[in-house]
């Protein structure tokens, strides 16, 4: 989470011409526990990463959601917006992919 206060802005296609934008502000994302260097392994590095390295990275940032004092708010958060990448409030890709599965 690299800004204390994040606005996330998307465009999306509503018909033939209209365009909607949605703003949410995120405000929680100050306190976030992985701000700072932890942060790269929240995500998947940019180069092809084994199983096993993957297992671990998902492990060591999970430990550091679940000291998280904003874990709740994360993960309510990449839930309605339906994050895909990622570690997010303590869950990874697959874990909110079943999420958004069971919703539909
Ligand atoms: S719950 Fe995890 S991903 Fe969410 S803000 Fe906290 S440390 Fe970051």
């Amino acid at each position: 989470m690299p800004d204390a206060t994040v606005r996330i802005s998307s465009d999306f296609d509503e018909g033939d011409a209209s365009v909607a934008t949605k703003q949410l502000e995120v405000k929680w994302q100050h306190r976030a526990a992985c701000r700072g260097p932890n942060q790269i392994i929240f995500f998947p590095p940019p180069r092809l990463e084994r199983r096993s390295e993957k297992r671990q990275r998902e492990a060591r940032a999970k430990e550091i959601c679940n000291e998280c004092p904003v874990q709740s708010a994360c993960l309510d958060y990449a839930i309605q917006i339906r994050e895909q990448h990622g570690i997010w409030g303590g869950s990874t890709e697959n874990e909110r992919r079943e999420v958004f599965a069971s919703n539909n």
